[in-house]
């Protein structure tokens, strides 16, 4: 494996209301070893909101504050992470981007440039949904579809997406406890794909939908998708450091 983007939410990212600095250090030291190990990583941050609601109080049920919350909390995050990288001496860069950008073949080309420079030179590109004119993050998704999209479009061998459930369950394990992990999947049919979303935490907006439709976007495109805790990183660690898949769900077409 040689490149790949690795997507963590928001709930993994922060805790009763503050950024969860050891979650946030855990994912930054695994980038650390992924790039010892001669990997290319793009990260799809979300929690640009949450980390602003630690800095102003502002009610979040309100798409203009959510995006306030943003333009206050995009900077923030991306400082701290800028200064965790650099305790690895690896640079770090952001790169704001809306769906949009992909519909056009000469926006995704540009940007797919500055990204190549950016990898070749061994930064870690952080990529976020531009909140203030993109609101779709705000609304639904929760930058699951951006980072099934910047997986295709940049090339990527494998989606990470780092959730705060440990796998791809055969119901929803929050609320069935005889819930069974399907660690490879396949295929997926229109009715998972179509489920009511059931997000779960005050910042999270995805839910488990928004993950099986980048699965099914990745998988429709030849491409593959890893679905693992953001909490406990043995699981992700496993896979792609010794190849050893314990934990998580596999999404790969057959
Ligand atoms: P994140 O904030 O990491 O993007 P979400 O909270 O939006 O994640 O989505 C994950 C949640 O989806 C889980 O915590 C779980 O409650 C819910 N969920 C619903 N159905 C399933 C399922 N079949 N397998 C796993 N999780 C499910």
């Amino acid at each position: 494996m040689k490149r790949i983007v690795i997507k963590v939410g928001s709930h993994v990212l922060t805790e009763n209301g503050t950024i969860a600095h050891d979650r946030l250090n855990a994912l930054v030291e695994l980038i650390s070893d992924l790039h010892e190990a001669q990997m290319e990583v793009i990260l799809v941050s979300s929690g640009a909101v949450a980390a602003g609601y630690t800095q102003l109080e502002l009610d979040r049920n309100e798409l203009a504050n959510k995006q306030a919350l943003a333009a206050i909390g995009q900077p923030y995050l991306l400082k701290i992470y800028q200064t965790r990288f650099a305790h690895h001496a690896i640079l770090s860069a952001q790169v704001l981007l809306s769906a949009d950008d992909f519909d056009s073949r000469k926006r995704t080309a540009h940007a797919r440039r500055a990204l190549e420079r950016l990898l070749e030179n061994g930064v870690v590109p952080i990529v976020n949904e531009n909140d203030v004119v993109a609101t779709e993050e705000l609304v639904f998704g929760d930058n699951d579809r951006l980072s099934a999209h910047a997986a295709h479009y940049f090339g990527a061998d494998l989606l990470v997406i780092l959730s705060d459930i440990d796998a791809y369950y055969d119901k929803d394990p929050h609320r069935h406890e005889d819930a069974k992990i399907r660690k490879v999947v396949n295929a997926l049919s229109t009715e998972e794909l179509e489920e009511e979303c059931s997000a779960h935490g005050a910042f999270a907006t995805g839910g488990i939908v928004t993950k099986l439709q980048a699965a099914d976007f990745l998988m429709r495109r030849g491409g593959r998708m890893f679905l693992a805790s953001g909490f406990e990183l043995d699981d992700i660690r496993s896979y792609l450091l010794d190849g050893v898949h314990k934990g998580g769900t596999l999404f790969i077409a057959r």
